[in-house]
């Protein structure tokens, strides 16, 4: 199971709605997809762990998505992190965290890496490009699949014993007096969940292959219909759901909500008129998802 949390929903200037920030958690993964000013506050306020992010993953290098990460690292560090801290993000990135770290007199006492992709245990973190109007990329977040057991077959062939039963999920065959338990008779396929977060974006077939039918789909959602959007390289409401529609994706939510909407409700009508299962998720909200 994966949970995201809607740190920040808003897009451009902050209002009701914080800059954007996800965070992404499954047992000891914790990643955080952008980080907009204002992010640490949020988290510290509302008992989000700031120390235990692993990594950050930023789309572009537009002040509203990255200019909460410098001042998160300083935090990290007066509370004496050791830990490594992964980084991905487009050119440029580590050329501006140094650039601020060094005008700001601070040396980071933990290790930073900066990466272009990231796997932990269970869980893989990829890029793929977007359209926007300066260098962006998304992120993939992927669960690996798995295997859970067949309760009713290990029922009904009298296996209760839990050490059976591991050896079974880790694919090992047992010798139980005459009998040889295989894996494969025991075991049913699980899905590992998938979800999607663009950043900001044009609606474009990029970003339509590379989320293609993921769980959930985060996706710039920054106007209503009528709008240019694309004069400034975001997407309305309504481009958001078509995009989903298209990747056949399970579920939208609309983030980087612009603050000219202080009720967005128009937007969310709009969208579910193209692409139903779609949600504006309010900051601090969070989705589980399981496969
Ligand atoms: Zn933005
Ligand atoms: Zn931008």
């Amino acid at each position: 199971m994966i949970k995201v949390v809607f740190v920040g929903t808003g897009g451009g200037a902050p209002s009701r709605r914080g800059l954007p920030a996800f965070l992404v958690k499954r047992d000891d993964f914790s990643a955080l997809l952008d980080c907009g000013e204002g992010t640490q506050i949020t988290m510290v306020n509302h008992s989000l762990n700031v120390m235990n992010v692993k990594l950050i993953a930023i789309t572009h290098l537009h002040a509203d998505h990255v200019l909460g990460l410098p001042s998160l690292i300083q935090t990290m560090g007066m509370y004496d992190r050791r830990e490594k801290l992964t980084v991905m993000g487009p050119k440029g990135l580590k050329d501006f965290l140094e650039t601020v770290f060094e005008r700001t007199y601070f040396r980071p006492n933990f290790p930073i890496e900066f990466v272009e992709s990231y796997e932990q245990g269970n869980v893989k973190v990829t890029p793929f490009p977007t359209c926007h109007v300066v260098p962006s990329q998304g992120y993939l977040v992927q669960e690996a699949d798995s295997f859970n057991l067949d309760a009713d077959r290990l029922r009904s062939e009298g296996v209760t014993d839990w050490r059976v039963m591991r050896a079974l999920k880790e694919g090992r065959e047992v010798r139980l007096g005459e009998r040889t338990l295989k894996p494969e008779d025991f075991l049913i396929p699980k899905r590992g969940v998938k979800l999607a977060y663009t950043g900001d974006t044009r609606p474009c077939e990029k970003v339509v292959r590379a989320v293609s039918g993921v769980d959930l789909l985060l996706h710039d959602s920054t106007f209503e219909k009528g709008i240019d959007a694309g004069e400034y390289g975001h997407s309305t409401s309504v481009e958001a759901a078509e995009v989903a529609l298209e990747a056949k994706v399970k579920r939208l939510a609309l983030v980087h909500v612009s603050s000219r909407y202080p009720d967005p409700s128009e937007l969310l009508k709009q969208a579910r008129r193209v692409f139903p299962m779609t949600v504006l998720p309010d900051d601090l909200s969070f989705l589980s998802l399981q496969a």
